[in-house]
């Protein structure tokens, strides 16, 4: 037998849940000593539940979801109308099922009806479950590329792209809000072939829609080309979003609660 501190005996498990938030957890966990093992007076060790805890928070960083979402969650999407909530149930679906899905989601509608949001929520749920994910804004994504082939920058387009291929769930946001350039065609059919063939799943969002709107006179089509729409039909569920831009409608009405969690 080992020598056991004795305070591991006596620490009462509830302290751990009374420890402060992730942020401002301390160094070392009180349970298991940084050990990743609980000592349990009477029953030996146990996985310490500070490495749950830590294994999603590595999973939440390297998600990189932006700052900007922080509050974005399934119990903080506001369903306005039977367009939300088919989206909803579906993204909900989705982070419930996974893996045992065969397809992504392609979230479709104007700016501001929520997509991002459920987009992000997908992800975070999934990190809950264990699964590693990935979150890029698709113009940033062209941007890193770009400046991968600056010859002083030290890194390389596959280096930048290595991530996107191998993530498990990836979401890139905004497809088709670039301007379509040969370049940026060839780029975004490298990403969404590599991840068809590899059967990985991915979800989309775009501002753009499948039919052509009055007011409105680009449709995915024209943007991203008949081939790459194709393939994100068949490798995707689609879901079109409508309503007003909630940002704007809930300016109006209310000031938008401030997520307190
Ligand atoms: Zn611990």
């Amino acid at each position: 037998m080992f020598a056991v501190p004795n305070t591991a005996q006596t620490t009462p498990e509830r302290d751990f849940y009374n420890a402060p938030e992730i942020g401002e957890e301390p160094e070392v966990c009180a349970l298991c000593y940084g050990s990743g093992m609980e000592i349990v007076a009477g029953k030996g060790a146990r996985p310490c539940e500070c490495r749950k805890k830590r294994t999603h928070s590595n999973l939440i960083e390297k998600a990189r979801i932006p700052k900007r979402y922080t509050d974005c969650h399934f119990h903080s999407y506001r369903v306005l109308n039977p367009s939300q909530e088919r989206a909803f149930r579906f993204a909900s679906r989705l982070s419930m099922e996974y893996p045992a899905v065969d397809r992504g989601l392609l979230l479709m509608g104007t700016v501001g009806v929520g997509k991002t949001h459920l987009a992000v929520s997908i992800l975070k749920s999934l990190t809950e479950r264990g699964f590693s994910c990935l979150f890029y804004e698709f113009g940033a994504l062209l941007k890193s590329i770009q400046s991968s082939y600056n010859t002083v920058s030290q890194t390389s387009e596959l280096k930048v792209l290595a991530p996107i291929f191998d993530a498990e769930i990836l979401v890139l946001d905004e497809i088709g809000a670039s301007k379509p350039t040969d370049w940026v065609r060839d780029t975004m059919a490298n990403i969404i072939n590599t991840r068809y063939n590899d059967k990985k799943l991915t979800i989309f969002t775009t501002n753009y829609l499948d039919e052509r709107h009055a007011e409105r006179d680009e449709t995915l089509e024209d943007r991203i080309g008949v081939r790459l729409r194709s393939r994100l039909f068949e490798m995707c569920k689609t879901v079109s979003i409508t309503g007003e831009d909630f940002r704007r409608t809930f300016d109006q009405i209310t000031p938008i609660k401030k997520n307190t969690r």
